[in-house]
């Protein structure tokens, strides 16, 4: 297992570097980059979420928790006034810190349903779900937020899945088993449950395929070539 402060770290460059290159192709504004590298910070601590009572834990979470209502903040910026936006980011970090928090923790006690790739995959479709139908963001930008989740998610558990390999790549006897987890048969039911759930937000899911060719358009990509070295270097290699 990967200790919290490398969880936190690797997610926060790996969604950083991501995000950046998205955010220079144009695809996603500033607040889209911001929430992307929030979200991805955040999806690399939530699988291990249900170890609720350790402190780094606790700590990781209110400032996902803030960077939230950063987000959320930050994206209303221009339409609302200064009042509703402290009571917005107020609002925004009590949901997160105490409903959040509170469903996430009572919900799954079994550490091996939450710690698997389904229920984080749920998570980040729930997210593009959110954005994407209650608060009315782009398409796009929409599953970004979503695939962002998912992806830090994926980075915790491939980190923990490293961790788990000795330098003689032997598996350590505490971590049998695979940290990437896509089923267990002792909590089958659970995961009966989740698969069932994802198969019906993947069904109404907001259209992936306008998503996909927005994302396979030529332009923003060559508008990213343009941008990728500095100018001097450009008028060098010319
Ligand atoms: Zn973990």
């Amino acid at each position: 297992m990967a200790n919290f402060n490398t969880h936190l770290n690797v997610a926060f460059a790996v969604s950083g570097i991501t995000a950046l290159t998205i955010y220079k192709t144009g695809l996603i504004d500033d607040s889209g980059f911001l929430l992307c590298v929030a979200l991805g910070t955040a999806g690399g601590l939530l699988p291990d979420l249900d170890s609720d009572h350790s402190t780094p834990i606790k700590l990781g979470f209110n400032l996902a928790s803030f960077i939230f209502a950063f987000g959320l903040v930050m994206h209303w910026r221009s339409d609302l006034s200064l009042l509703a936006l402290m009571a917005l980011w107020l609002a925004g970090y009590g949901f997160m810190r105490y409903v959040v928090f509170h469903v996430f923790t009572t919900m799954t006690v079994h550490r091996g349903v939450i710690h698997s790739v389904p229920y984080m995959a749920i998570l980040g479709l729930g997210f593009t779900y959110i954005s994407y139908y209650v608060m009315h963001n782009p398409l796009t930008a929409s599953w970004f937020y979503g695939l962002f989740l998912f992806g830090g998610a994926l980075v915790h558990l491939s980190l923990d899945e490293l961790y788990s390999v000795n330098l003689s790549g032997m598996r350590m006897k505490r971590s049998s088993g695979t940290a990437m987890k896509f089923y267990q048969h002792k909590d089958r039911w659970w995961y009966l449950l989740l698969y069932a759930l994802l198969a019906v937000l993947v069904y109404f899911a907001p259209p992936f395929e306008t998503f996909l060719q927005q994302v396979s358009d030529p332009a923003p990509w060559a508008q990213l070539r343009v941008d990728m070295l500095p100018a001097m270097m450009e008028d060098l290699l010319k």
